[in-house]
């Protein structure tokens, strides 16, 4: 069989919490056992949201925890001509089309998707690809809307490269999966209704499709989701407290590092 590879592919709009340890040793635990290779990528596409300390803050603490990664770290924002080359072919294909509409006026249903978000009214869809053509030439600005089909239909005619903050995650981390040969994608369960999306786009651009975990989220003293917007106590503010890799480990239910293994 051949060697799996799994990655950690933290956002740096934050430093990282509990939940992205957790994660990152569930990706290094079952790489271990596996006899499988792990990767570090930083997804930085959102332009407006990421900031370089965040960047060194994850090496900072991934190295913290004892988990090291295969060099070089993949950096999405300087792979832009990456994403932009899968867009056109889904565009060649008719599979996306361009999105003009800005975010405060765009036509939306009554019904949400995954993220309570409503869905787009489809606009667009109807803008004939030689109009098109002339509004992307002229340099009006847009996004990139993927016509979903079954499973994904859920997210609506989903936006997979966003307007103005060069922020295109769905596209991004299909490409780099599939550049990376990543067979095996350990996340959290907050992404799980994101896959179906996924999917259609391996399908659609001829990737393989990885195996998917999608694990529970650690939860804070008040049975929260932790998240960086909230404000979660973050593993270097826990390291100020004086708590250390190994305490940080055990509570998660990792075996020590010190101990080897079992
Ligand atoms: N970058 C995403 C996040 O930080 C994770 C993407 C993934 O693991 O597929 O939430």
């Amino acid at each position: 069989m051949a060697t799996p590879v799994f990655r950690f592919a933290p956002s740096p709009n934050g430093r990282l919490h509990l939940g992205h340890a957790y994660s990152a040793l569930l990706n290094e635990k079952m790489a271990r056992e596996t006899g499988g290779r792990l990767l570090l990528r930083i997804e930085d596409t959102d332009v407006t949201r990421s900031r370089r300390e965040f960047v060194d803050g994850i090496f900072e603490d991934l190295r913290w925890l004892g988990i090291s990664w295969e060099e070089p770290v993949r950096i999405q924002s300087g792979h832009f001509g990456d994403y932009e080359r899968e867009l056109q072919r889904l565009w060649q294909m008719g599979a996306v089309y361009p999105c003009f509409c800005s975010r405060s006026l765009a036509k939306t249903l009554p019904t949400r998707d995954p993220e309570g978000q409503p869905h787009y009214a489809g606009t667009c869809r109807s803008i004939w690809r030689e109009e098109a053509e002339a509004r992307m030439a002229k340099g009006e600005p847009f996004g990139w809307r993927l016509k979903t089909e079954s499973d994904a239909s859920m997210w609506g005619d989903a936006m997979i490269s966003k307007r103005g903050t060069g922020s295109s995650y769905h596209i991004a981390v299909v490409t780099d999966d599939a550049l990376q040969g990543v067979t095996h994608v350990v996340r959290g369960r907050d992404i799980e209704p994101a896959t179906p999306l996924h999917m259609q786009l391996q399908r659609l651009l001829g990737f393989p499709t990885p195996h998917y975990h999608h694990h529970d989220l650690i939860r804070d003293e008040v049975g929260e989701k932790l998240s960086k917007s909230k404000k979660s106590v973050s593993l270097l503010e826990l390291r100020a407290q004086g708590v250390t890799a190994e305490e940080v480990r055990e509570r998660l239910g990792f075996p020590s590092i010190l101990h080897g293994p079992a």
